[in-house]
């Protein structure tokens, strides 16, 4: 195979788009493409202040990357979740995250759960009794509050996260299969700031996960290969498999999905019912009266109730 640039030896070949590239070209057509997503979805401008979730992992640490040399203004936020077990996932995770910070001369923010919230993820999973013995929904649950705290407080535009296609046809897979009609609504490579809510974006949600690993290795970044422990035997990675087997014997199918999807959206097949005025909250949502994050739940949201449980079983000891 030889690049369609330069006719130099290919370095990736992507049957799904019928192109091979040797590679300076593919470290080239990366961002050439991240930017061209950028404006298409009207994810954020020049001169807005971006913050990435960085979980040393290849798709964050690679959208670091690509946003610094395409010259955006871009700090990161590691959040330390206090997964330790086996392999000492959160420590690798974050020395990595640190690593490349330091190497590239860039802002770091680093948030450390059981500093800032008195237990590691597992425990505050227990306490919680949530996720039938899995502490993903504890996980997710807390990621998403500190994110949007983080980005609020210090005044970011934008929190960009590094989802890539395969893990947003897994996610809509799922959606679709139990035709989840608000979070399918939801769904896409921007969700808009409400009130008291980040602009969220997802500029990798168009490459493909190998392409992203291409991307990293060509690109000398060095980041965690490990799954984080608890992602074994989980959903999201089943739905990845089958995804998979389908791009084997039909390649390009996972983007034509996830494409296809977005077209649907934007053709208003999915309506939402409580629609609310451009920024403001969809009217079954509130502020909650402890930390101003948007909640469904009546009363405190769910990580201040959370909290509340945590408070209570350390005063119980
Ligand atoms: Fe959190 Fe690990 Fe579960 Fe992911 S797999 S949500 S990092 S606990
Ligand atoms: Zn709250």
């Amino acid at each position: 195979m030889k690049c369609r640039k330069c006719g130099a030896k290919a370095s990736v070949n992507m049957h799904q788009h019928k192109l091979a590239l040797c590679k300076e070209h593919y470290l080239e057509w990366v961002p050439e493409q991240t930017e061209r997503f950028i404006k298409k979805y009207q994810m954020f401008k020049r001169g807005d202040r971006i913050l990435v979730a960085v979980s040393g992992g290849k798709d964050s640490l690679s959208l670091w990357d690509i946003l610094v040399r395409l010259g955006y203004q871009v700090d990161g936020l590691y959040i330390g979740l206090g997964i330790d077990e086996g392999i000492g996932y959160s420590s690798e995770s974050h020395r990595l995250a640190e690593k490349f910070a330091n190497e590239n001369n860039l802002n770091l923010h680093i948030v450390d759960i059981e500093k800032e919230y008195s237990q590691p993820i597992p425990v505050l999973a227990e306490i919680s009794h949530r996720g039938h013995g899995k502490p993903c929904a504890v996980c997710g649950l807390t990621k998403r509050h500190v994110m949007n705290r983080i980005a609020r407080d210090l005044g970011y535009d934008v929190l960009a996260t590094g989802h890539n296609l395969d893990d947003e046809a897994a996610v809509l897979f799922g959606n679709t299969l139990s035709w989840s009609g608000e979070y399918l609504l939801r769904q896409g490579p921007v969700l808009p700031s409400t009130d008291g809510l980040a602009r969220k974006v997802k500029p990798l949600c168009r490459f493909y996960e190998r392409e992203m690993t291409a991307y990293a290795l060509l690109r000398g970044i060095e980041y965690i290969y490990e799954e984080c422990p608890f992602a074994e035997g989980s959903t999201s990675i089943y739905y990845k498999e089958l995804l998979n087997k389908l791009e084997t014997d039909r390649p390009g199918s996972k983007l034509t999905f996830y494409l296809r999807f977005l077209e649907a959206r934007q053709s208003g097949l999915f309506v939402e019912h409580n629609v609310a005025a451009d920024g403001d909250l969809p009217t079954y949502l509130h502020p909650c009266p402890n930390c101003g994050q948007p909640t469904s739940a009546p009363g405190l949201c769910s990580f201040c109730r959370l909290m509340e449980k945590v408070k209570a079983e350390s005063n119980a000891l």
